[in-house]
C-alpha cells in the first residue's frame, strides 16, 4: 500500500462542506485517495513531501479547452478579431492538422495546465481532418498522467449549408454518431477514480443540425455520458440563434434535451435572467472562460447572478487560439477582477474564486464526490504552492495571495497520488523536447 506524506503545509484549504484552512497541516495519502489530514501525522513508511511555506489546495479543475488549438497561438490573423472572424481565420489552417499534431498539441497543452495548478482536464476537440482521432488526444493525455474528459466534438453543417466551418472540416452526421459510441465503449470509465471519462460535443447550434444535438443528447443519456457545447458566447452567437431557430440559446437547449446536471455550456456569457433561471433549477452547469471572454471581446458573463442562483459553474482556459495562455491559476484571478468590473470590489472574493477553479469544476464536470476538496476517502488530486517564491513575498494571507499575486505555478502537483509535476518540473516527459515537438508541427503548418 504505497503511502506519501505530505508534511507541514502551512496552509491546507480543504474546501470541505465548511471550507477549513488547516495550518500546520500535514496529508496522508495511500492507494491514490486522501487517507487523513491534519497536523502532526506520521507515516514511517510513507514517501514525503515536505511542504514547508507551502499552501495546498484541491487540484483546479478546466472544465473548457481545446488543446488541439495550443499550436495556433499568437496566429496574426486571429489576433483582433471576434468569434465568427476569428474562427474563419483559423479554420483552413486546423484543417492541415496530422493526428501527431493532435498529440503534441494536447501534451503542450495539458503540461501547461499541470505546471498551473490544473489535476483534471476536460477537452473539446470537435474537428478530425487527415485521420485525427480523440484516440490521439486521449492517448497522449494518459502519457502525461492528468485526469482527462475528452468530448468527441463534431461539425456537420458547412459552409454550403449555411454553417460556419468550410466543408472539409464537417463530417457526415450518421459518421458522428457511429464515432460517438466507439469512443464511449473504447475509453469512458464510469467507475469512482476514473482517469478518462468520455462525454458527446457538438461544437455549437452553429455547427451542427437540430437533429444531431437531440440525437447526441438521446445517445449520451443511452450510454451515461455527459453532454457539452458552446452557448451564448457573445451577441452574434444570441442573433444567429434566434434568426435561425426563433429562440434564445436556453430555449434552443432546453427543447433538445440540453439541460440537466449531465450537462454543460462553455461561456454563457449573454445568459438573461430567465437562462439563468433555467440553469439554476435543472442544475445545468457552466465553463465560465474569462479570458477567452475578455480576448475575443465577448463580454463579462453574469457569474455573479449565476452563482446567486445556484448554477454549477467552473472555470475553462478555453482553446489556446482565444487565450492564448493555460495558466488556469491565472483564469481565477481574471475571473474575479471581471466580476469586480462589473459588479464592485465586493463581488468576488479571492477565496470564492479558488472555490470555483477546484470544488466548482469538479462539480460541472460530475466528480463531486470524489474530486474537488481535500477530505478523508477523497482522490488525491492535489496541487502545492510554494509561497517562498517572489511572486507572494511580501503576503499577508497565503490563501488570497494565490489568487491576488501568485505564484502561477505549483511546486508539486498530484494526481490519483502521483507525482506529474515534481519541484516545478514535469515529471512525465521532457519538457524542452516537447516545446522542439510543438516548434516543429508549428512550423509545418505555417508552411
Ligand atoms: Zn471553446
Amino acid at each position: 500500500m504505497p503511502q506519501i506524506l505530505i508534511r507541514n503545509a502551512e496552509i491546507v484549504v480543504t474546501m470541505d462542506g465548511t471550507r477549513r484552512e488547516l495550518a500546520g497541516a500535514s496529508v496522508l495519502i495511500e492507494n491514490g485517495a486522501i487517507k487523513q489530514m491534519g497536523p502532526g501525522l506520521t507515516a514511517p513508511n510513507a514517501e514525503v513531501i515536505d511542504a514547508s511555506g507551502c499552501v495546498v489546495t484541491p487540484g483546479l479543475v478546466n472544465t473548457h479547452h481545446h488543446l488541439y488549438q495550443s499550436l495556433t497561438r499568437a496566429v496574426p490573423g486571429g489576433q483582433d478579431a471576434l468569434l465568427f472572424g476569428w474562427l474563419k481565420t483559423l479554420y483552413p489552417i486546423w484543417a492541415r492538422y496530422m493526428p501527431e499534431d493532435m498529440h503534441v498539441s494536447t501534451q503542450l497543452g495539458l503540461a501547461e495546465l499541470a505546471l498551473s495548478g490544473c489535476t483534471m482536464s476536460s477537452d473539446h476537440l470537435y474537428l478530425y481532418p487527415n485521420g485525427s482521432r480523440l484516440d490521439d488526444t486521449i492517448h497522449a493525455a494518459r502519457e502525461l498522467g492528468l485526469r482527462f474528459h475528452a468530448t468527441r466534438g463534431a461539425m456537420s453543417i458547412g459552409e454550403s449549408k449555411g454553417g460556419l466551418p468550410p466543408d472539409a472540416l464537417v463530417e457526415d452526421e450518421t459518421a458522428i454518431l457511429n464515432d460517438s459510441i466507439r469512443v464511449i465503449d473504447a475509453f469512458h470509465d464510469p467507475s469512482p477514480g476514473a482517469m478518462t471519462r468520455v462525454a458527446l460535443a457538438p461544437c455549437s447550434p452553429f455547427s451542427v443540425s437540430r437533429e444531431l444535438m437531440r440525437d447526441a443528447a438521446l445517445l449520451a443519456r443511452d450510454k451515461g455520458v455527459m453532454l457539452h457545447t458552446h452557448l451564448a458566447e457573445n451577441d452574434e452567437d444570441i442573433a444567429y440563434s434566434l434568426a435561425q431557430f426563433g429562440v434564445r440559446p436556453g430555449q434552443y437547449a432546453e427543447d433538445l434535451g440540453w439541460t440537466g446536471p449531465d450537462v454543460w455550456h462553455a461561456h454563457c456569457v449573454k445568459l438573461d435572467a430567465a437562462e439563468i433561471a433555467l440553469f439554476a433549477h435543472t442544475k445545468t452547469g457552466v465553463a465560465h472562460c474569462p479570458c477567452s471572454n475578455c480576448r475575443l471581446g465577448s463580454g463579462i458573463a453574469p457569474v455573479r447572478a449565476m452563482r446567486d442562483a445556484g448554477v454549477p459553474l467552473g472555470l475553462g482556459v478555453d482553446g489556446s487560439a482565444s487565450n492564448d495562455a493555460g495558466d488556469l491559476i491565472g483564469e481565477a484571478r481574471q475571473a474575479m477582477l471581471m466580476q469586480r468590473v462589473a459588479n464592485g470590489a465586493d463581488a468576488m472574493s479571492a477565496r470564492e474564486a479558488l472555490e470555483i477553479a477546484t470544488l466548482g469544476g469538479a462539480t460541472v464536470l460530475g466528480r463531486a464526490e470524489e474530486l474537488g476538496s481535500i477530505e478523508p476517502g477523497k482522490r488525491a488530486d492535489l496541487a502545492i504552492w510554494d509561497l517562498r517564491a517572489l511572486a507572494a513575498a511580501g503576503s499577508w494571507d497565503p490563501v488570497a495571495a494565490l489568487v491576488l499575486c501568485g505564484p502561477h505555478r505549483v511546486r508539486h502537483l498530484l494526481v490519483e497520488g502521483r507525482a506529474v509535476v515534481r519541484d516545478g518540473r514535469i515529471t512525465t516527459l521532457d519538457e524542452a523536447a516537447l516545446a522542439q515537438s510543438a516548434r516543429r508541427a508549428t512550423m509545418r503548418l505555417i508552411g
